[in-house]
């Protein structure tokens, strides 16, 4: 019997609308996921708020998401019905030279799982099996949403290779400035210095291993991260917060030699400032996107471990039928708001 699921689609910016959706008997390759958890962040607000240019309404989001498998396809081996899991939301095609390549994650056609695809705002997804990593039963699938941001972190700081005793700042104390401070201190990283402007961010950066939590502008932290690296500069600067201002800060307070990773998302425009310092400090800029396959089991393993500390970064619970509500509230305090969680078994 193929299945109903309760869904929360956006018909267009900021309208939602709450429809009972079909959903198909399980492909031998796919698991039908019965959804707990959705986090909700800023690439949300984005879709919401319609500024993505091509988006074909409805949209379901949803691509932080935490279920438990209702049914498995004939061919899964590695998940059967009752297992707690976690969607790897990045959707690659599998025949293009980047996924060719083992690289999903620069996919030439790829999609998001909540925004090309239908996402979680769902009660129940259907999804190909590969997407669904197994949890460990003892992590609450509220918290166990936020192992696809340290996925994505976790991937950035592979990139950056961040060595024992290397000094590293992190420009934004969000949840990926949060999850980049934890992993870069786990790293063996010291100085970590976190640089916000949000008093209670600091204090949770200090509490996630900061040595250093800094109530100052990134424009304005110059001399005090100099200070704090006896006066070298850092070898690492991570810029969770994104823009030019932000980046210029980011190239002043980089040691010769050092690293840059531009982990915000931003479009804006650079034009107050030259290449030069690229040049004169042979600074190497890292990008990353999104995660690779092979980033999730170990992101869920250093949190089954205990080394990455996933609590605390749910700000509010709304139930799917207030997935309205929850929106207008993360729309009207984005920056108070680190994750808001619906909540797909409470109606
Ligand atoms: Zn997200
Ligand atoms: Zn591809």
């Amino acid at each position: 019997m193929p299945y109903t699921s309760k869904t929360a689609a956006l018909t267009a910016p900021r309208t939602f609308s709450l429809i009972e959706r079909t959903i198909p008997m399980v492909a031998p390759d796919h698991v039908v996921v019965r959804i707990a958890a959705t986090a909700v962040c800023h690439t949300d607000l984005g879709i919401y708020k319609g500024a993505y240019a091509n988006l074909k309404y409805p949209v379901v989001m949803g691509h932080e998401s935490t279920g438990v498998v209702e049914a498995a396809g004939d061919t899964v081996s590695h998940l059967k019905r009752g297992d707690p899991v976690i969607i790897n939301p990045i959707i690659s095609c599998g025949h293009c030279d980047m996924c060719q390549r083992d690289m999903q994650n620069l996919c030439r056609n790829a999609g998001l799982f909540g925004r090309e695809v239908d996402g979680s705002l769902a009660e129940l997804v259907h999804v190909a099996a590969k997407y669904a990593h197994p949890l460990p039963a003892d992590i609450a699938l509220d918290d166990a949403t936020l192992i696809e941001t340290l996925a994505t972190v976790k991937h950035a700081q592979d990139r950056l290779g961040i060595k024992a005793g290397e000094s590293v700042v992190v420009l934004g104390q969000g949840t990926t400035g949060l999850l980049h401070t934890q992993l870069a201190a786990l790293a063996g990283a010291n100085p970590v210095i976190a640089i916000s402007r949000t008093r209670w961010k600091l204090d949770m950066a200090t509490r996630m291993g900061a040595h250093h939590a800094l109530d100052v502008s990134a424009e304005k932290a110059l001399s005090e991260v100099m200070r704090l690296t006896g006066n070298h500069g850092a070898d690492v600067v991570i810029d969770t917060a994104g823009g030019a201002a932000t980046l210029q800060a980011a190239i002043d307070m980089i040691k010769p030699g050092g690293r840059l990773s531009p982990y915000a998302v931003s479009h804006e425009c650079c034009t107050t400032f030259t290449t030069f310092p690229l040049y004169f400090k042979e600074i190497s800029i890292i990008g990353s996107r999104a995660l690779h396959p092979t980033d999730m089991a170990p992101s869920i393993d250093l949190v089954r471990a205990g080394k990455i500390d996933v609590k605390g970064f749910v700000s509010g619970t709304f139930p799917l039928g207030k997935t309205p509500e929850a929106f207008k509230a993360y729309e009207g305090n984005s920056n108070g708001v680190l994750r808001l969680v619906i909540d797909s078994r409470a109606s």
